[in-house]
């Protein structure tokens, strides 16, 4: 891919704020990368340029039928200031898979890659130092083409822009209480809850917002046949760890197959735990904190790595997991996945990749 350059001037250029005031999503670095596409000439103008706004005409596609669609990984910092990402072609791939989804163009993976890897150069600057804090990598695709008919739009922008974030935990790795709604639902089968597109986003806010009224962090999602089934934890997969077996919904179609679930499982079975997918209901996980078999609940993405639930809300009671406090297989998993990721840890599994 031949990509030109605009850069910034070094006078320029921004001051990355001090990690304790990063927070999530707030602050952008110096430069993005962008490329266009077109029916007929395929992808063109790849270009690193200035962060800056776009000019988008108001009757463009992804402003009325939504065709947008996105990744999330991180670049961590390693203590000899080595940049690395973590499975960065899992989330190129998985944006592909969003994308046909979408009726939306695919992108060449390690092209993108070359090219993230080339924004990331110029902006290592704005990788944090901290421990805990990241730069996040938010790879972006919309319909540009200006008009009012629903179908595949004729043009689209991919994009990426870094935002440094903070430690997830700076106040220490404790558990959050979480909202399990059987009122609102996030995805159903044969929908489009198993690929990152902004809708899925839109449709879940509103549960959010109540869950938070309510005094919890996160809504659990269940099925949205039954109202039975788990599904995840707000933008998170979930686990539960029982007396004899680590247990995660299978990827059914409704729900998003994680980067971390995935390398959790890996890491999981390789330390002899069983681990298995399949359904596990409502009732089951109630009935096993109740019994005392249900052992540790938590959360896994991106975002927060790995978050510890320490209790859940069904149907106006509350039901305490693990007596409040953070479980050991979800210290343990939070250690070594955060180990591989800032390289202090050997990588047996090849997942690291330097900058
Ligand atoms: C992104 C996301 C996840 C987590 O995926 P990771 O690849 O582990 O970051 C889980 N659920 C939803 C709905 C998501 O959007």
């Amino acid at each position: 891919m031949d990509i030109s350059v605009s850069r910034v001037d070094e006078a320029a250029r921004r001051q990355r704020p001090a990690d304790g005031e990063l927070g999530f999503g707030k602050y952008f670095t110096d430069h993005m990368f962008v490329m266009s596409w077109d029916r007929g000439r395929g992808w063109h103008d790849a270009r690193i340029v200035p962060f800056g706004d776009f000019s988008l005409s108001p009757a463009s596609m992804v402003l009325h039928y939504g065709q947008a669609i996105f990744e999330g990984l991180k670049a961590y910092r390693g203590d000899d200031d080595s940049i690395f990402l973590f499975r960065p072609l899992d989330n190129l791939n998985r944006m592909n898979r969003s994308a046909v989804r979408m009726c939306m163009p695919e992108i060449d993976p390690e092209a993108v890659l070359d090219a993230l890897r080339q924004l990331l150069r110029l902006d290592a600057a704005w990788v944090p130092q901290g421990r805990g804090a990241s730069l996040y990598i938010r790879p972006t695709m919309i319909a540009t083409e200006a008009g009012l008919g629903v179908k595949p739009a004729d043009s689209y922008l991919f994009f990426i822009i870094l935002s440094p974030v903070g430690a997830y935990y700076p106040e220490g790795f404790n558990p959050v209480k979480i909202f399990v709604s059987d009122k609102y639902v996030r995805a159903v089968r044969g929908g489009v809850g198993d690929v990152k597109t902004a809708g899925n986003y839109a449709a879940s806010i509103m549960a959010a917002v109540e869950a938070k009224e309510h005094g919890y962090t996160q809504v659990l999602w269940l099925d949205a046949i039954e109202r039975k089934y788990i599904e995840e934890i707000g933008t998170s997969n979930i686990f539960f760890l029982f007396d004899e077996s680590l247990v995660t919904p299978p990827l059914s179609g409704s729900i998003l197959p994680g980067i971390t679930r995935e390398s959790v499982i890996t890491m999981a079975r390789d330390w002899g735990i069983s681990v298995e997918e399949r359904p596990i209901s409502i009732d089951e996980v109630l009935s096993a904190i109740e019994s005392g078999t249900l052992k540790e609940i938590f959360a896994t993405g991106t975002a927060a790595v790995i978050s510890p639930v320490g209790a859940l809300s069904y149907k106006g009671r509350e039901h305490v997991v693990n007596g409040g406090v953070t479980g050991g297989l979800a210290s343990r998993l939070f250690d070594s996945l955060q180990g591989l990721q800032y390289g202090r840890l050997p990588d047996p599994y090849g997942w690291r990749v330097k900058v």
